[in-house]
């Protein structure tokens, strides 16, 4: 629903992981830039992590508890009944901009720390839980640790990333054996084995995913998608305005440093030809918008066919390489596979060479020498992030086992100290609210027919609900973590999450498995599964507080979990069943009326203009967008249903309906840098935090009579303008 904060790998660039794959799918998120799962991402302004008994200890939540205007006996953590009233700016006309009339005043109170390229709701949540993990780690650090042991694998895998001068003392030999490994490369068969590495992690112009084969989601396929590119998106290879002029020289001054710092008597030209390498592969890419189509993105096909499709391209040596064999695949980008394999064929040998030796030495920056990750940091995290520094070395250390392969090992460390059972417990009833909610809406809905309705129901009670951490956590048996070997670590742990990935081929789909780790601040839909999940990370103010007031749960963590519950039934997720299968099952006469409502949304958010010359991409972004105006819809049900018919108290001066909608903006509080913000329009489904909150609340009757909108307001639409969907 709103972007989780990407700091995590992104301190130093934007990772490339098995993680960040499959979140773009679960979130349909098209790049890697900015773009997890279908989020919404915890927070805690103030940074510290919640008191471990007292503010968490289940008091009987004050979400339903709304018959009497007494407020629970603990103070909630955001303001006297869960929202920062003295953040708001009541100044500015809450229908000329809504979200700066709930949060203006603390946007001018507040500024982004150095080594952030955002600040707001997520990144102070995701700040806390990385505190929050760091203490649990640092125990396993102090204490004797047998070898084999999650313990030692969590303690050796972070003290050895800590320790810099050690990195610093063996500069590249390390790396020797890879660099030299590429540079044996004789032909392009040699380059395709090299692509398939999993102990050398670089790009090629194709990456595979293990994942569920949304036509039959009991099996796992792999499935071939695009790739090779470095920048958040192709436009910003190919868009002749001067700052993505600037961008591409400041990348290829990047790229010729990192080689010269390797030794490459040709690094000049090298960084040249890369750069012109993924212009030319930008140019076969499909615009991103165009990829979060399900049907598509869904092309069936055997390695052979592919071979004979797409020739030009090793397809079976690069597949072996990978260890996937003649498993089953699903090709995304079919029309431009053959265009990429003939790219391939046509570029010489010494080209790739300078290809993967440049992203292999970026991909293990961070375990390489500090001059090296220096320079890496200088163009990713400067001029792409906007940050004037890089998060200190233990934050990055955390970020490392959070999103690595041991975040699990973390995860079962960081559920046990701070995550309560009777979140989890309010969480599930606060959903079977919302889902009572959505069904009257489902039914009250005048454009769908009694079939559709029929179906969509099943679908809606078939939804599964995930919350707070897994039942069973991942085996890291066959995972050695070697003390004082930083950068072995990084190879051994990447080949093992390829091994994990490929041990699930041939395998029932394990409906009980998590694609994210319970220490994220994250929510998500995992459309094949039919399912919906928050982790424990996101079950914190001020997205849920048992303290605070009915009306800003409900606009906060209601508004999430009805997002969620949306994306099941948004542009794309509406095309699966209850049981998560890719199949028609709406009347033709059904999809259009729907799609009428989605294009004038999608309408609507062409017009936003975040950055001068740069709006909104409404397609890019309608899943995320229905989600929100569906979700905040059922929420704003579900706390009538609430009340029962009691009236709201009013607090603070301020009646119910206006502190739900208040709920809703406190948790899109943010502040960007112009740098993220433009990487977000042109690569992250999520529209940016202001229009996750002006563009929805503008269609939402209630809020007119909420906020006396009048016309006349910068958001007022007539009647007739409000996309209703549900
Ligand atoms: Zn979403």
């Amino acid at each position: 629903m709103s972007k989780e904060s990407n700091e995590a790998r992104a301190t130093v660039r934007p990772s490339l992981g098995y993680f960040e794959r499959v979140s773009r799918i679960l979130d349909q998120a098209p790049t890697v830039v900015g773009a997890l799962l279908s989020v919404l991402v915890s927070c805690a302004s103030c940074g510290s992590p919640p008191a471990p008994a007292a503010a968490q200890q289940g008091k009987a939540p004050a979400s339903n508890s709304v018959s009497s205007a007494a407020l629970p006996a603990e103070r909630p953590k955001f303001g006297t009944f869960g929202f920062d009233v003295a953040g708001m700016d009541r100044s500015v006309k809450p229908g000329d901009d809504f979200h700066a009339y709930a949060n203006g005043r603390w946007i001018r109170a507040n500024s982004i720390p150095p080594d952030r390229a955002d600040w707001g709701t997520f990144e102070a949540g995701a700040e806390a839980s990385i505190a929050n993990v760091r203490s649990v780690i640092e125990e396993q650090v102090r204490a004797k640790n047998a070898h084999g042991t999650n313990a030692q694998r969590l303690a050796d895998a972070y003290t050895a990333y800590l320790d810099v001068s050690a990195i610093d003392a063996k500069g590249l030999a390390p790396a020797k054996p890879y660099l030299d490994a590429i540079d044996a490369a004789k032909s392009l068969s040699d380059v395709v084995k090299l692509m398939g590495r999993a102990d050398l992690p670089s790009n090629a112009p194709f990456s595979t995913f293990v994942w569920i084969d949304t036509k039959n989601t009991d099996r796992f396929v792999v499935f071939v998608e695009q790739s090779g590119l470095e920048l958040p998106d192709r436009d910003f290879y190919l868009k002749k305005d001067a700052q993505f002029q600037e961008t591409r020289k400041k990348y290829q001054a990047n790229i010729a440093k990192v080689l010269a710092f390797a030794g490459d008597v040709n690094a000049s030209s090298n960084a040249s030809a890369i750069v012109a390498l993924e212009t030319q592969i930008a140019e076969l890419h499909w615009p991103v918008a165009d990829r979060r189509n399900r049907d598509t993105t869904y092309n069936p096909r055997t390695v052979a066919e592919l071979e004979k499709e797409a020739p030009g391209f090793p397809w079976r040596a690069y597949l072996d390489a990978l260890g996937y064999g003649e498993a089953p695949l699903v090709v995304k980008e079919l029309s431009a596979m053959p265009k990429l394999a003939r790219l391939f064929a046509a570029t010489p040998v010494a080209k790739w060479k300078a290809y993967l030796e440049y992203h292999f030495l970026v991909n293990q920056a961070e375990v390489l020498p500090s001059a090296l990750e220096a320079e890496v940091f200088d163009f990713y995290g400067k001029t792409l992030g906007g940050k004037s520094q890089q998060a200190e070395r233990w934050k990055r250390g955390v970020a490392m086992i959070n999103d690595g392969a041991l975040g699990d090992a973390a995860g079962e460390l960081y559920v046990a100290r701070f995550f309560k059972a009777s979140a989890k417990a309010e969480t599930e009833r606060l959903v079977e609210n919302l889902r009572k909610a959505f069904a009257g809406r489902i039914q009250g809905v005048d454009w769908m027919t009694p079939e559709t309705k029929r179906a969509a129901h099943e679908k809606l009670a078939a939804v599964r609900t995930k919350i707070g951490y897994p039942d069973k956590w991942k085996d890291y048996s066959a995972l050695d973590i070697v003390p004082g070997d930083a950068f072995g670590n990084s190879l051994r742990a990447s080949v093992w999450e390829q091994a994990e990935q490929r041990a699930r081929l041939g395998k029932p789909s394990d409906r009980a498995a998590w694609y994210t780790t319970p220490q994220r601040v994250v929510a998500y839909n995992n459309p094949p599964f039919n399912e919906i999940l928050f982790t424990a990370a996101i079950l914190q103010p001020p997205f849920f507080d048992p303290n605070a007031d009915a009306a800003v749960n409900y606009g906060a963590i209601g508004g999430v979990i009805g997002h969620e519950l949306g994306h099941g039934f948004d542009d794309q997720g509406a095309k699966l069943d209850a049981r998560g299968v890719l199949r028609p099952w709406w009347s033709k006469g059904d999809v259009d009326a729907f799609k009428a409502r989605t294009d004038a949304l999608a309408a609507q958010y062409d017009t936003f203009e975040p950055l001068p010359g740069l709006k909104v991409n409404g397609r890019l972004t309608l899943g995320e967008n229905i989600g929100d105006l569906g979700g905040l819809t059922i929420a704003y049900t579900a706390y009538k249903l609430a009340l029962d018919g009691k009236p709201a108290p009013v607090l603070d001066g301020l009646t119910g309906d206006q502190r739900f909608f208040l709920g809703w903006a406190q948790i899109h509080r943010s502040l960007q840098r112009d740098e993220a913000l433009r990487n977000q329009i042109m690569s992250d489904p999520h529209s940016p935090a202001k229009y996750g909150v002006n563009g929805v609340v503008r269609n939402m009757d209630a809020w007119y009579s909420a906020f006396d909108i009048k016309p006349g307001d910068a958001l007022y639409l007539a009647p007739n303008e409000r996309v209703h969907i549900w």
